[in-house]
């Protein structure tokens, strides 16, 4: 940490680190880190209540545990970033979906 912090151009806020004179907040919102969360093709069926995915079907406690990797595979992030942490959230069953909640955070790569 540096002593002497850096005025961001764009909001004003007392930062360490600029990137091209703006801070990573900003740059956040000029850039968003994530460009797209692919489909991830989790069907339910409706009879066993059991989840497919890949083709396999496995239970509603399985997939808790492992949604998170198969959530890693389908956010793409800018190439700018790197994750930082994923985590899934409020996992339930709705119809014959999967409804959850997805909190990603990530930051600016070091150049
Ligand atoms: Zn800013």
């Amino acid at each position: 940490m540096s002593m002497f912090k850096k005025t961001c151009f764009s909001c004003g806020a007392k930062v360490d680190k600029l990137y091209e004179g703006i801070c990573e907040d900003c740059v956040k919102e000029q850039y968003p880190p994530i460009y797209e969360i692919k489909p991830m093709n989790l069907k339910i069926c409706n009879v066993t209540k059991t989840i497919c995915y890949n083709n396999y079907y496995q239970e509603f406690d399985e997939i808790k545990k492992i949604l998170p990797d198969i959530a890693k595979k389908h956010v793409v992030l800018n190439p700018q970033y790197e994750l930082v942490s994923l985590h899934v959230e409020d996992i339930e069953i709705v119809g014959n979906k999967l409804g959850f909640d997805l909190n990603v955070e990530c930051k600016l790569k070091n150049e």
